[in-house]
Order: C-alpha cells, then sequence, then structure tokens
C-alpha cells in the first residue's frame, strides 16, 4: 500500500519550516524524505528519485539553484521553490533552470497542499498529451480543443488571434507551472527582442479580456509581476 505514495523530498535549512511541511503532508498521504543541505538533497534525490521535489533557495552550503542544475540533467522530475526571497531575478532564475513553481513563505496549508497537487499533476500532462487526437484542456468553464485550435467560455467560442491562441495553449500544457516571460517569449516568437515583453503583456491583457477576466481578477491565468505567467491546474 505503501508504495502507491507519492514520495516528497524536502531541502530545507530551518528545521521548523522542514517539521511543519512534513507534518502537512505525512497527514496528506504524501511520503516524506527530508534534507536540511544542497549537497544531501542532492544525494538523496538520486538514490531515492522523488515525485516531487520542495526546495528551498537560501542553503547553507550552496545556493538552491545548484540542487536545480543538477537533478535537470536527467530528470524532469517537479520541483516547487519555497521562496522566502522577494527578489524577482531569484524566482526568475530557478524557473529558468527548469524548477516548476514557487510559494512564498509563509504559507498555510490549503495552500501548501494545492500547489503540491498542481505540481505532481504537471508531471503526467504536458505538450505530448496536448498532440493527442481529441485531446482536450479543461479548467473549470474553459475548455481547448486542441485539434480544432479553439477555445470555448461556457460554450461559447472565443475568438483569439493565431498569437493568442498559441500563448494560451502553450500555458495550458504547462498548466500549474509558472513560465517566465522568457520561456513564453521563447516559445511563441523564438528569439527575444527588447519590445518582446511589451509584446508578450499586451497578448496578455487582449487573452484575459476575451476569457472575461475583469482587471485584477485571475480566473484561468495569474500574473505574477516581473517573473510570468501561470494557468492554473486542472481542477485546481
Ligand atoms: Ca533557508
Amino acid at each position: 500500500m505503501s508504495n502507491n505514495k507519492y514520495k516528497i523530498l524536502v531541502v530545507e535549512d530551518e528545521a521548523n519550516i522542514r517539521s511543519f511541511v512534513e507534518t502537512i503532508l505525512e497527514a496528506n498521504d504524501y511520503q516524506v524524505l527530508t534534507a536540511a543541505t544542497c549537497t544531501q538533497g542532492i544525494l538523496m534525490f538520486h538514490s531515492h528519485r522523488p515525485d516531487l521535489v520542495m526546495l528551498d533557495l537560501g542553503l547553507p552550503d550552496k545556493d538552491g539553484l545548484e540542487f536545480i542544475k543538477n537533478a535537470r540533467q536527467d530528470s524532469a522530475t517537479p520541483i516547487l521553490i519555497l521562496s522566502a526571497r522577494t527578489q524577482e531575478s531569484d524566482k526568475v532564475s530557478a524557473l529558468d533552470l527548469g524548477a516548476n513553481d514557487y510559494i512564498t513563505k509563509p504559507f498555510g496549508t490549503a495552500e501548501l497542499l494545492a500547489r503540491v497537487r498542481a505540481a505532481l499533476r504537471t508531471s503526467r500532462f504536458g505538450a505530448a498529451q496536448s498532440a493527442l487526437p481529441g485531446a482536450k484542456f479543461t479548467l473549470r468553464d474553459l475548455e481547448i480543443d486542441y485539434d480544432r485550435r479553439m477555445i470555448t467560455v461556457g460554450g461559447e467560442e472565443v475568438r483569439l488571434t493565431q498569437t493568442e491562441y498559441n500563448i494560451v495553449a502553450l500555458l495550458s500544457e504547462h498548466a500549474g507551472k509558472m513560465m517566465t516571460y522568457a520561456a513564453i517569449i521563447q516559445a511563441i516568437w523564438g528569439a527575444a527582442d527588447p519590445g518582446s515583453t511589451k509584446k508578450l503583456q499586451v497578448n496578455m491583457a487582449n487573452i484575459r479580456k476575451k476569457l472575461g477576466s475583469k482587471p485584477g481578477e485571475s480566473r484561468y491565468i495569474t500574473n505574477e509581476l516581473g517573473v510570468g505567467y501561470r494557468m492554473y491546474g486542472e481542477n485546481e
């Protein structure tokens, strides 16, 4: 029975946060492994092959970014950053190195569990799946029909430009993952130019309007200023 549990590695040097996270995860039927340093975390990652990693960036021996670089050499295991840092550049570096998402300390139980579920789902859905015949993405009343390149909200077709559709489809293929501006620009337009971020923001504003989101509201896509965009996971 316990073999079916998801295995989560928590790499965090602060004992109180580590045990808080461990207690919540174990109470929700996850198997938890813990490490207090980056080096120990890397060793445990390779010996235990967890399903998800929760990683603090400020570790005593090495920067948590070193963990991400190491893990991403041969693994797509989702990595959720436990961030105490408010600096956007650290989050962007972590995401661009391949972290899936981050959660800012202090966080509550419900938020933690929602992010864990979304990150675990990310590893099962993805670009490969959207390419399958008849593949559809559903998020509450929003549906994406990848074959027909059509998006509906509440059964009504939303008229998007090709670029707008490509952006929404891309975010949906990575639902639950925070995508940086650079990663989206690279995927949609290829090379970046000085106007790329502005161009992306203009497209996103149009998308949000067409999907029926009011200013300040994020029904399907959240925007982390200076970092990127994240589409909610299916059923999140
Ligand atoms: Ca720390």
